[in-house]
């Protein structure tokens, strides 16, 4: 069903002239919230509603300041403007919010809301059990050890051919066919990262006293737990996860090495070294998929429509509501992200292309998060709006995947097609050994309390030895025991990063429904990003056709599906 692109949502709470910006102006609708006590079953959703309502006039507004702030960063005043709203807006917010919750959790009108509620119902009692004043100014010093790590990752350059370079600059060298130029490349990369080891793991140890506190402080009985209620992990456990280390070890990892010895034996070398993964193995130039951004926009609206013509549709009134900003220029942020204008219901997106391949799936994915956005707006609550991470990453992953017959609108020659196809599998294969490294290496981060830095580097090098593919880092042992340091997730949104795996097995069971029967697999999974988050995880993948299962069962027939797909592309 085309979703309805023409619907507007005009206010019904907030007043039409209300400055988001002034505190003033927003505290009264806050407390015209709190104060009005809702007296029945329909008063109380109608309440809901109105609360979603300004929560969406508030989100619209930071989403606003973001775009503009990111679009030019040399704008000294959008900066100021972004900064603002988060220092002085968004902190006396969360004790309204909290407030609010309360008010709901005591409503006795709470349980005789429709079915529908039950969700949003156990959401906000989440929330609110896991609250503890104590714990805001644990996580403002937490906030700041943050900061510091980002300070001290984003300070790191190199001096290479008479230039100074970001390590993100750095990355396109080791895509270079000499290979003295990749381990030169390599090489000062990891040796500017050892110079602030020994900093990034004090700060580590502080973070991990830190979160020790705030999870005894809320009654857990260590952070694993209360980071598994905090990410609103309601529909799996920390077993399942480790059900899911088990799986790739056992049904990727071989893959991986298969991948591997080819790229060895293609690119004849006797070991493969850190510096030999990113350079193509046949010593082509980089693809070269498109020039200009209007190129990029035109191929990738005419891929949406080979999926599905509604998506072709979506991307176009984006492209014509102002809704991308896709040219890498002077001034703008790096990176790309899609983001919600939560009151217009509408989604943006922002990237840097500069016409590479990685610029298509860059696209492509966040072209999925954004028909996922549309394919909800209609939903009246916020919070059903939006879809845990672990699905609303199906969506874009997804749609990566289905994408990959259609690559030939960007290449000409058969060759480029066959050699994208095969990056993009490759790249899902070789994520999942990364994924589960990074989780199994918090599980026992967080599990282990008080372990010493001698005992963790431990941990670490048997964790990545359980999931490394056949890569020689011979000589450089302590780059390797420093490797985690470069996964900002552990520092900054610890535990979160499986979430990735999980979404992508949805993916590759989407995919590989598509290959059999493609117009079935697009109705599903169009018809779960319509339910939003609505539904728990298991009924979200139920609706797009795939398990939401962990075990080396579904991996393993999920890996030869891409095992024959890629050597059907190569043969
Ligand atoms: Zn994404």
């Amino acid at each position: 069903m085309p979703v309805d692109l023409t619907t507007t949502f005009p206010r019904r709470f907030v007043p039409v002239g209300v400055d988001m910006d002034d505190w003033a102006q927003i505290e009264p609708l806050f407390r015209r919230l709190l104060d009005g006590t809702p007296d029945s079953p329909a008063a109380l959703e109608r309440w809901l509603e109105d609360i979603s309502e300004l929560k969406a006039a508030l989100g619209e507004e930071r989403t606003r300041r973001y775009v503009a702030m990111t679009c030019q960063t040399d704008d000294p005043a959008r900066e100021q403007a972004y900064l603002d709203f988060v220092e002085h807006i968004i902190p006396r917010l969360k004790p309204m919010a909290h407030a609010l919750d309360e008010t709901y959790l005591r409503s006795p009108d709470r349980r005789r809301l429709p079915a529908r509620y039950a969700l949003f119902d156990r959401l906000v009692a989440n929330r609110v059990v896991l609250f503890r004043p104590e714990n805001i100014p644990l996580e403002t010093e937490e906030a700041k050890l943050k900061q510091q790590y980002q300070k001290v990752t984003g300070a790191m350059t190199v001096q290479f051919r008479g230039m100074e370079h970001t390590l993100q600059q750095m990355a396109p060298y080791l895509e270079e066919t000499d290979r003295a130029t990749r381990q030169e490349a390599w090489e000062l990369v990891v040796r500017r990262r050892l110079v602030d080891r020994d900093r990034l793991e004090g700060l580590f140890e502080q973070l991990l006293a830190l979160r020790a506190r705030i999870a005894q402080n809320a009654g857990c009985a260590d952070y694993r737990e209360f980071a598994f209620r905090e990410l609103e992990r309601f529909d799996y456990t920390p077993n399942d996860c480790l059900r899911f280390h088990e799986a790739v070890e056992t049904a990727v990892v071989p893959l991986v090495r298969s991948l591997q010895a080819s790229r060895k034996a293609d690119l004849r070398l006797a070991t493969l070294r850190p510096w030999d993964l990113d350079v193509d193995t046949k010593g082509r130039p980089p693809l070269r998929p498109f020039r200009t951004a209007v190129e990029l926009v035109g191929g990738v609206e005419e891929i949406f429509r080979r999926v599905d013509p509604d998506l072709g549709q979506q991307f176009r009134f984006m492209r014509d509501h102002d809704l991308l900003d896709l040219e890498s220029r002077k001034g703008k942020a790096p990176g790309g992200y899609q983001s919600t204008m939560h009151e217009r219901r509408v989604p943006f997106i922002f990237m840097n292309a500069v016409g590479v391949d990685g610029d298509l799936r860059t696209l492509l994915h966040e072209g999925g998060h954004a028909f996922h956005m549309l394919a909800a707006r209609h939903d009246p609550l916020i919070d059903y709006r939006e879809t845990p991470m672990e699905f609303s990453e199906v969506a874009s992953m997804a749609m990566e995947l289905l994408a990959v017959p259609h690559l030939g609108v960007f290449y000409p020659d058969p060759n480029d097609v066959r050699r994208a196809q095969r990056e993009a599998l490759e790249r899902v294969v070789l994520l999942f050994p990364w994924v589960a490294m990074i989780d199994a290496f918090q599980h026992w981060l967080y599990t282990h309390q008080g372990h010493s830095r001698e005992e963790r580097r431990a941990a670490w090098g048997r964790t990545f030895a359980r999931f490394a593919p056949d890569v020689d880092f011979g000589g450089y042992e302590d780059a390797l025991d420093a490797l985690w340091h470069r996964q900002l997730h552990l520092f900054i949104v610890p535990f979160y990063y499986i979430e990735y795996g999980i979404a992508e097995m949805g993916a590759l069971q989407i995919w590989r429904r598509s290959r059999v029967d493609h117009a079935a697999a697009v109705r599903q999974y169009r018809a779960a990003l319509a339910l939003g988050g609505t539904r728990p995880l298991p009924e979200l993948f139920a609706a797009a056709g795939a398990e939401f299962d962990f075990t080396a069962r579904t991996m393993g027939s999920l890996m030869r599906a891409v095992e024959e797909a890629l050597a059907a592309i190569r043969g």
